[in-house]
């Protein structure tokens, strides 16, 4: 058999290189090994079952847990001009029907099946008539029911395998590895001495933070006002929590859906159906969202509460960015999160050994809280992974800049204010009572007559209940349980006081937001919303993120230099690649940027592999080296208009460069007003409204340190 599965890759897949464990992979499954792939969300597992699938003779059976995952992977294997099918509970008899028929005729590549069928005797009977290569398991930690999926119907797959007149390959994929089910696995699904490989469960495109302190509802507001159009999953700890903050946030212009156990499976199919086909791009939810959704673009993964232990939080924040792009995952904790967990725990579990488990899985995710080090680094070591890097440079306890503040005259008076009401009250009647309020209640009750009445007069209600939210987090103070919670003194708190200790208070320096230049990208969304409509499939379907973003950044407008972009195979392209490029021809020329292709990095448009360095990046080396707009220009072969809009896009992606110098400072002032007359959206009508001298890149550059400044 020749074949060449990089080849593959790129005519197909239209990815260039395999992803860490990926070649392995699938190199131990061609040479008929039974295999175990453990590898993280998001890390490539499909692949590594679809190009062998490929390759043999025969067809490929793929057992899968989940219907909704199902549909989306043959979608996307036919729209990539791979056979496949599906066949599962959501289909009719009749349709069922045909599409056995198909696979007896050897229509399929791949036949994707959920476990419940293995219990059809005539469907294995059928089965058996067709001459399958490989047995792809995927979710393979359902078999064990120490997983957290556990799946009964898991346990017919080896009496199956067993059942066939010759023993197909099997390969079975998870991301948990955890050592007993690992062995579960291979025990239970009766994997023949297999190969066994293990990527490493980093993911090093999520950025990870924690943050303390804070009032969620203004932290989430801040964040969703900031990231406007992303596509984002928030998960709460309780359906009234989802159902609360999804009311808040829609009432503020959000376009959110949500989801629950609480809600009718319509509801909870269209909410879902909205989000996948970016109808709306926040979805609320509780962790019985999520599991089957492969949507590739989650930009962010929010949780508004802490989640009960690490694998929990893992997995739900590993949904992020599975497309490989940059992505953020945030933790808002709170100490009445601990006590919502340990509440759950009492409610849920009564055998004492699972109730201890699960304490102490809990005790981890407070601690992830609370560490001061590397958060990537705790995840892997939580995994077991060894020998980890000190520092990632990717979460919030490496990059954030932490400023302390002086807070320790508040604290003294919050403290005094809390055992002056002997410990009785909430937040809100604490801080109501510092700030002097006439609060009808507090005057019944006498408080305006305490000495602490009114001895913080320079803070709002709302900045006191922070400082107060930051006392909890630093274990000064806790809050009590149950319908009326009250505000209480630790022992940390009464040394403080009597010790006169310095408590300081952390303000999460925030970094400076640099939007990317994503007016091409945009147009490019939009188009592909417009061909998931035609089509109907979701917009992922067609082409992930990270293939647009790679459009805009090197502007293909032909099949060679398309070809070259990463996930644009040859069906894809034929289907999609001429509306692609003539919305970027249109850019292109509108914008007056000099293609890339002619410039001298380009050999037959495609970029040669050791100056892959984008053009406008070549371009700020120059600059930086200190060389004038003039000299880059000549050296590059390229108009000025163009080595300044490098320029500006550089900027925009964070690095130095001084606009001032191509904005005219006789008319800087009118060309921000003009801009904040007219909207910063569209170039054209912003020119007209200035003297012709005003060329387009002084309006762009304008607009560039305005965003900047916002
Ligand atoms: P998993 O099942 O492990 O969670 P998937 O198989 O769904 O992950 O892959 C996640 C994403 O990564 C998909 O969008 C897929 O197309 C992409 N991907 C897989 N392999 C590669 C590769 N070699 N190069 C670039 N992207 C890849």
């Amino acid at each position: 058999m020749s074949y060449n599965t990089k080849e593959i890759l790129k005519k197909y897949y239209g990815y260039k290189e395999f992803r860490k464990g990926q070649y392995k992979i699938i190199s131990s499954i061609l040479n008929k090994n039974d295999t175990f792939g453990i590898m993280p969300t998001g890390g490539g597992k499909s692949l590594c079952y679809q190009i062998p699938a490929l390759i043999f003779e025969g067809m490929t059976i793929v057992i899968s847990p989940l219907i909704s995952l199902m549909k989306d992977q043959v979608d996307s294997l036919n729209n990539i001009g791979i056979k496949a099918s599906f066949i599962n509970s959501s289909l009719s008899a009749l349709e069922v029907k045909k599409r056995i028929t198909d696979a007896l005729y050897g229509r399929y590549k791949l036949l994707y099946i959920a476990p419940e069928r293995l219990e059809s005797r005539e469907f294995c009977e059928t089965l058996r008539m067709i001459n399958i290569s490989l047995i792809a398991v995927d979710e393979a930690h359902c078999v064990s029911q120490w997983g957290h999926d556990f799946r009964p119907s898991y346990r017919n797959i080896s009496a199956f395998i067993e059942s066939l007149s010759e023993r197909p390959t099997v390969a079975a994929f998870t991301a948990t590895a955890t050592e007993d089910v690992k062995k579960d696995v291979v025990r239970l699904l009766k994997l023949n001495n297999p190969n066994t490989y293990f990527t490493g469960f980093d993911r090093e495109n999520l950025y990870f933070s924690v943050v303390k302190g804070v009032n969620k509802k203004d932290f989430l507001l801040n964040y969703l006002e900031n990231n406007r159009e992303k596509v984002g999953i928030i998960y709460a700890a309780t359906r009234k929590e989802v159902d609360n903050t999804y009311e808040f946030l829609k009432r503020k212009g959000f376009k959110i859906g949500k989801y629950h156990a609480g809600l009718s499976e319509k509801e909870r199919i269209e909410n879902q159906e909205a989000f996948i086909y970016d109808d709306i791009n926040i979805m609320i939810a509780t962790n019985a969202f999520g599991m089957g959704i492969d949507k590739s673009n989650v930009r962010f993964v929010i949780h508004y509460n802490m989640p009960k232990n690490m694998e929990s939080y893992y997995q739900e924040a590993g949904r992020a960015g599975r497309d490989g792009e940059k992505s953020e995952c945030v933790l808002l904790f709170s100490p009445q999160d601990i006590l919502l967990q340990k509440y759950l725990i009492e409610q849920t579990l009564f055998e004492y050994d699972r109730k201890i488990n699960e304490y102490k899985k809990l005790q981890h995710m407070i601690d992830y809280c609370h560490t001061q080090k590397c958060l990537r680094k705790y995840i892997l070591e939580y995994f077991g992974e060894k020998e980890i890097d000190e520092n990632c440079s990717n979460c919030s306890n490496c990059c954030e800049e932490i400023e302390f503040s002086d807070i320790t005259i508040e604290a003294q008076k919050i403290f005094s204010c809390i055992l002056r009401v002997k410990q009785c009250y909430g937040a809100t009647m604490i801080a109501e009572i510092l700030r002097g309020s006439k609060n009808k209640k507090l005057l019944d009750l006498h408080f305006d007559e305490l000495s602490t009445y009114g001895i913080i007069k320079n803070y709002t209600i709302k900045e006191i209940k922070d400082i107060i939210n930051m006392l909890i987090a630093d274990g000064f103070l806790y809050i009590t349980e149950g319908q009326y919670p009250v505000i209480r003194m630790q022992e940390k708190a009464i040394k403080a006081l009597k010790n006169r200790e310095k408590i300081m208070m952390r303000i999460h320096k925030k970094k400076v937001a640099t939007k990317s230049d994503n007016s091409l990208f945009d147009s490019l969304r939009k188009l592909r919303k417009a061909i998931s409509e035609r089509e109907k499939v979701p917009p992922y379907i067609i082409f992930s993120d990270s293939t647009l973003r790679e459009m805009s950044k090197y502007y293909p407008t032909d099949m060679k230099s398309m070809l070259d972009i990463k996930g644009v195979g040859e069906v894809k392209f034929k289907k999609y690649g001429d509306e692609f490029i003539e919305v970027i021809k249109r850019y292109v020329s509108e914008n007056d940027i000099e293609l890339p292709h002619t410039d001298k990095n380009m050999n037959n448009g495609i970029i040669k592999n050791q100056e892959k360095i984008p053009s406008h990046e070549v371009t700020f080396n120059l600059y930086r080296e200190g060389k004038s707009l003039k000299e880059i220009s000549e050296c590059r072969n390229l108009k000025i208009v163009t080595i300044q809009d490098h320029l500006i896009r550089c900027s925009v992606e964070g690095l130095d460069v001084n606009l001032d110098d191509f904005i005219p400072k006789k008319y800087e002032q009118l060309i921000y007003d003009t801009i904040k007359k007219i909207g910063a959206e569209k170039l054209k009508p912003i020119k007209e409204m200035l003297p012709d001298e005003v060329e387009y890149m002084a309006i762009k550059a304008a607009i560039c340190k305005m965003k900047r400044i916002v």
